[in-house]
């Protein structure tokens, strides 16, 4: 990923503010899935939950970010791929946790399919896999 947080902003229709592209370049910088909490503990400017929680909320209907659940039941965000839009979006990867560093990433990896009993539908499909990543082992 080597888009700026402007161009993306851009991509998306949306306009720039100080805080959305200061989220933004955090979620470029950091690489890997930023809880709340972490949004907050990173940025110095004095921003409140709100503005933080609503610009969250854009960039998830926007299909700029998407939720990665954690295994703490809380929940986080990572930067989608480009094939994500407005209408929705299409991805189904593998989320990993380390144990060691704690951080959660998106995988390359596609959740394999999984047969659900009849009369079941998916929307979503959530996979973490909890291990020792690449920096790590
Ligand atoms: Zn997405
Ligand atoms: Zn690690
Ligand atoms: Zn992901």
């Amino acid at each position: 990923m080597n888009a700026s947080s402007e161009t993306l902003l851009r991509n998306f229709s949306l306009r720039s503010t100080p805080t959305r592209e200061q989220i933004i370049h955090l979620f470029l910088k950091k690489n890997y899935a930023l809880s709340h909490g972490d949004i907050e503990k990173e940025i110095t400017d004095e921003l409140d939950r709100v503005t933080v929680y609503r610009t969250l909320k854009t960039f998830l209907d926007k299909g700029l970010i998407h939720k990665v659940l954690d295994d703490e039941g809380s929940l986080k965000y990572a930067l989608c791929n480009e094939a994500c839009t407005l209408t929705g979006h299409h991805h189904d990867h593998v989320h990993f946790k380390c144990v060691m560093c704690g951080q959660t990433n998106c995988l390359n990896v596609n959740v394999p399919p999984v047969k659900l009993p009849k009369g079941y539908k998916a929307n979503e499909v959530n996979l973490l896999i909890q291990g020792i990543c690449e920096r790590c082992s």
